[in-house]
């Protein structure tokens, strides 16, 4: 099993579609890198079951969650968020490859996100 969060109990749409998001960029990173030939290993395991504690508790709320990356907030710990960092870093580009429809959606999710941005103040 590679979710380990119940997403059945968080039924808002864009909040499936992150976890799906993030999960897809896992398994990726995992494959590619950790050599993993199923499902994730234990590290990545651990890591994903973090991400997905992060993002059903985030404080912005489901439907205005922005995506993690330009979030103002950052709830992760600064170990974690090093490592989903670089998982990112190494999955993003081949997102559009292996799932495409999730990468532009979560690009378009990014630019909702920096539009929402109040701007920077002139003094
Ligand atoms: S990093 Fe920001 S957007 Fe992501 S789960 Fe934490 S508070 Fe929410």
């Amino acid at each position: 099993m590679i979710g380990v969060v119940d997403t059945s109990a968080s039924p808002s749409p864009r909040l499936q579609r992150e976890l799906a998001t993030v999960r897809a960029m896992m398994r990726l990173h995992c494959r590619g890198v950790h050599r993993s030939a199923a499902g994730l290993c234990a590290e990545c395991t651990d890591l994903l079951a973090y991400a997905e504690r992060r993002v059903e508790a985030c404080p912005h709320g489901q439907d205005d969650k922005p995506s993690c990356g330009v979030c103002t907030i950052h709830c992760y710990d600064r170990v974690n968020r090093e490592r989903i960092r670089a998982v990112m870093r190494w999955a993003g580009p081949r997102m559009l490859l292996h799932h495409p429809w999730l990468a532009l959606l979560h690009w378009a999710d990014r630019f909702r996100a920096g539009r929402r941005r109040p701007p920077a103040s002139a003094g």
